[in-house]
């Protein structure tokens, strides 16, 4: 991926101070989106990474990694799949509680959106301290899919939630 990329990605991206709540600063991608050419070369430049690599399906996880994934899953001709806050899917769905900073969240998939012969990338827009990402892993390696990689446009490195992630993780913009 070229620097020049990520140099936009970085200028395009609002800084939005103390939200949801005071110290966080929250990375806002809603003006990356506003960019058409940025947000094509985006989804361009994944796509250049994974065509090739076996992969059947991407895995986005809601709602943020919907906007990157299914774009992606379209230019690749592959599946896409919803990973989605509970109570959302319609059909049936096994699911994984995470643990937040304070108290504890769910994300669920249907049961039957991959599977065993199934090679998977998971998507979202930002990894922070991983819980997110790891819990979507462990719904697609407990319908027995193989997950391949997971990307994120953005990272935040200083909360090192990779090494939550079992497999590799791609990063466009590392924080
Ligand atoms: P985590 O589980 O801590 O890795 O948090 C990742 C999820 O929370 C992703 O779906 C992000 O969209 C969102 N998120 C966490 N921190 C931020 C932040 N500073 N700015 C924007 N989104 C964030």
């Amino acid at each position: 991926m070229s620097e020049a990329l990520v140099d936009r990605i970085d200028k395009a991206l609002r800084d939005v101070p103390d939200f949801p709540k005071p110290g966080i600063m929250f990375k806002d991608i809603t003006t990356v989106l506003q960019d058409p050419e940025l947000f094509r070369d985006i989804i361009d430049s994944l796509k250049e990474r994974y065509e090739g690599k076996g992969i059947t399906a991407v895995v986005g996880i809601e709602s943020r990694g919907f906007i990157f994934g299914a774009p992606l899953a379209k230019d690749l001709g592959v599946s896409f799949v919803l990973v989605r806050k509970p109570g959302k899917l319609p059909s049936k769905t096994i699911g994984v509680d995470y643990a937040l900073e304070y108290g504890t969240d769910r994300l669920e998939i249907h049961a039957d959106a991959v599977g065993p012969d199934d090679r998977v990338l998971i998507v979202d827009d930002l990894l922070a301290t991983g819980g997110t990402a790891a819990a979507a892993v462990k719904l697609v390696r407990e319908l027995g899919a193989e997950v391949v990689e997971s990307a994120f446009l953005i990272e935040l490195g200083f909360l090192h939630g990779r090494a939550k992630l079992e497999g590799d993780a791609h990063a466009m913009l590392v924080i």
